[in-house]
């Protein structure tokens, strides 16, 4: 037992929780005693055709450079992101994981007292750095399981800090029309920073580019934030951005540590900003994965929720007994209860072979088979 103590711990940390990640292949390898081979993992909206093999080459090369400290500036990858985003340096900020950016933005805006307004089945981590920061979570009902735009922007009060929307979102894949993304940016008062999470961004035909918000300077309360971790297969390496004015960049810098991005992500991701031909495989192979999974869920006469991203949210009855049978087969998945959404499983998109294996084992599951 626990001899509790005196420390003066962060009473927000009371009723934080921890992050539950997908679970790692070779930890459900250990406990089932199978060759970490035969294990696959569609649980974390990871890039299935594996990294950017530029972003490989250019590694090797920048090994023997370990011992030095990266560099602080991210000098040439923050130049060369400029230059393709026709942004400039300033308006960008990089962050160990998009999700670090999402923290600096806590620790800039959010404080006792502010409000953070998300939807009803928002990313884990916006709750997560709220709590932290002392800020209230204002959580508005999802609209068949995606963004209500316009309920979100009536919930603004003068209060409000921080707009959290990931479009499209993540774990329900939902796309909210570029209407009223665009209503909402030019609609909320200029305290409130409405943050746009881009990750899946890259996966999408004709996506809304907002860019010329940022170029223009004409809204200094919006930041965008983007990701290596997805399209560019760099999620082991840590490496996210955001986009907005020069204002909330500048906060931002204060709250970062000097050196949150290692020497591999920098040299990784200035060389996976121009593999385009691992990007177009990636979106392909993700186009054709996310057709073969709605027409078997469709066959199957399970509900699912249409995916603009890289991952499907299915509803498949009790999601925790369907999780742990499809693991029991090697097959790791995300259940939804921390999500609040018990009956599903989220299902990352994978390489053919493995969306056949993932299909196969869900009929096992579902005594389907
Ligand atoms: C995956 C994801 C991210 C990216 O996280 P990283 O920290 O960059 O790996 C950010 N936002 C959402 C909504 C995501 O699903």
């Amino acid at each position: 037992m626990n001899a509790s103590t005196s420390l003066l711990l962060n009473p927000y940390l009371e009723h934080l929780p921890v992050y539950q990640p997908g679970r790692p292949i070779d930890e459900v390898a250990r406990e089932l005693g199978l060759p970490a081979d035969d294990v696959i993992k569609l649980a974390s909206n990871e890039n299935p055709l594996g990294p950017s093999p530029k972003a490989l080459a250019a590694m090797q090369q920048s090994l023997r450079s370990l011992h030095l400290y990266p560099d602080g500036n991210a000098f040439y990858l923050k130049r060369h992101l400029a230059d393709k985003l026709r942004v400039a340096p300033e308006n960008l900020i990089l962050g160990n994981g998009s999700n670090e950016v999402i923290e600096f933005v806590g620790h800039a805006l959010i404080m006792p007292g502010s409000e953070v307004v998300v939807s009803e089945f928002c990313f884990a981590v916006y709750p997560i750095v709220t709590h932290l920061c002392g800020g209230k979570l204002v959580s508005v009902p999802a609209r068949e399981y995606g963004h209500d735009l316009p309920a979100m922007r009536r919930a603004i009060t003068p209060r409000t800090a921080v707009v959290f929307v990931a479009n499209p979102n993540n774990p329900t894949g939902t796309l909210a029309s570029d209407d009223e993304v665009l209503e909402l940016i030019h609609e909320a008062p200029p305290h409130v920073l409405v943050v746009l999470d881009e990750a899946y961004i890259e996966f999408r035909d004709r996506p809304l580019d907002l860019l010329e918000l940022i170029r223009s300077g004409s809204k200094p309360n919006l930041l965008l934030t983007r990701t290596f971790s997805k399209i560019h297969g760099l999620a082991g390496l840590r490496l996210g951005y955001g986009i907005g004015g020069a204002e909330i960049i500048a906060a931002c810098e204060k709250v970062r540590q000097p050196f949150n991005i290692n020497t591999m992500a920098q040299v990784a991701a200035l060389a996976a900003l121009d593999d385009e031909d691992h990007q177009r495989r990636t979106k392909e192979n993700n186009a054709v994965g996310l057709r073969f999974f709605e027409e078997a869920f469709r066959a199957l006469g399970l509900l699912f929720v249409r995916s603009h991203a890289n991952f499907v949210l299915v509803k498949v009855g009790d999601g925790q007994r369907v999780f742990n049978d499809l693991q029991q087969q090697g097959v790791i998945v995300r259940p939804m209860g921390g999500y609040r959404l018990p009956e599903w499983i989220r299902i990352t998109v994978g390489t053919p072979a493995e969306n056949q294996r993932y299909l196969a084992s869900l009929k096992q599951a579902l005594g389907r088979a």
